[in-house]
């Protein structure tokens, strides 16, 4: 059996590997295919899609996108984007802009807490990639103000945290159809982090999303319990979601979760990279 990862990141937004070395990694863990997935940014598909095809191993240009969402966070990946298209660049340049605007507010609100920080730190800390709140929990742990990653999180930078500033945000109905603009195949990532009481609620979210483009559904990743992932299952059979599947691997904050294995007992068939293929294929024969 040969298997996959379809929910990478890399140093272009908060992971740690550059898209050549995550490409290497994963084939020197034996996967047959991944997709990279950085919030927000498509930098590193370049890079990752060269090095792919220099190994053999299958890369899928992909996005993951933060929607505005009332409780806990909506995130939309996107499986293989055009990422040629001018309206993609377009709207990244907006989400560029929003992070450019809420990132030195942070570094104001930590020295206002007596947290000796500035936006150059934050800045190296990033890598030259995009910067976002883990960089910031780089360099709280690096100057010792907090001893783990999670303490950053929890005491300054979760939602509601006294260093938390919110960024504008598209609405689930603006990413989804942008994704479906350029090409991509939109898939709702983690469900669980949705906050959403329930089956029934979720299903009723699922199906607005549905209604705006949504093709998929995250059901297999570190963070979901067994019920949950029968749960999701389950609204995918009765949808008509396709569904996907990966770690969501940055190489920081997870302790002991690894690419392709999670935390160490997850199993992703390639077949999940053919569905997605055929729900691509789809839109061609339309004539998209
Ligand atoms: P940003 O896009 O700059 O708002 O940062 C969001 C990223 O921060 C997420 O993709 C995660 O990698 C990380 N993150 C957000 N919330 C938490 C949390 N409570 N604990 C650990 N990491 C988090
Ligand atoms: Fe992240
Ligand atoms: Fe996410
Ligand atoms: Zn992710």
């Amino acid at each position: 059996m040969e298997y996959v990862d379809l929910h990478l990141h890399t140093t272009a937004s908060d992971g740690v590997m550059t898209p050549t070395e995550i490409v290497k990694y994963a084939k020197a863990k034996g996967l047959r295919a991944i997709a990279i997935t950085d919030h927000d940014t498509i930098e590193g598909l370049e890079e990752g899609l060269a090095e792919a095809g220099k190994i053999d191993l299958e890369v899928i240009p992909g996005i993951e996108i933060s929607a505005e969402h009332s409780s806990g966070s909506m995130h939309l990946l996107g499986y293989f984007i055009d990422i040629y298209h001018p309206l993609l660049h377009e709207r990244l340049g907006y989400l560029q802009k929003a992070r450019g605007e809420r990132n030195p507010k942070m570094v104001e609100k930590l020295n206002q807490l007596g947290i000796e920080i500035t936006y150059e730190e934050v800045l190296k800390a990033s890598g030259g990639g995009q910067v976002g709140r883990p960089h910031f929990a780089q360099v709280l742990m690096e100057k010792k103000y907090v001893r783990n990653f999670q303490e950053a999180f929890e005491r300054f930078l979760r939602k509601g945290a006294p260093a938390y500033v919110d960024k504008l945000r598209f609405t689930p109905k603006e990413a989804l159809h942008f994704i479906n603009e350029v090409k991509g195949v939109a898939v709702l990532g983690h469900p669980n982090t949705l906050g959403m009481n329930g089956y029934s609620e979720l299903e009723n979210l699922l199906l607005k999303l549905i209604g705006s483009g949504l093709r998929g559904i995250e059901v297999y990743y570190p963070e979901h319990s067994p019920l949950e992932i029968a749960q999701y299952k389950n609204l995918a059979e009765r949808y008509g979601l396709l569904m996907t599947g990966g770690t969501d691997y940055h190489g920081i904050e997870k302790n002991g979760l690894d690419i392709g294995v999670g935390k160490g007992d997850m199993k992703l068939p390639y077949s999940i990279v053919e569905n997605l293929k055929a729900a691509r294929n789809q839109y061609f024969q339309s004539g998209r």
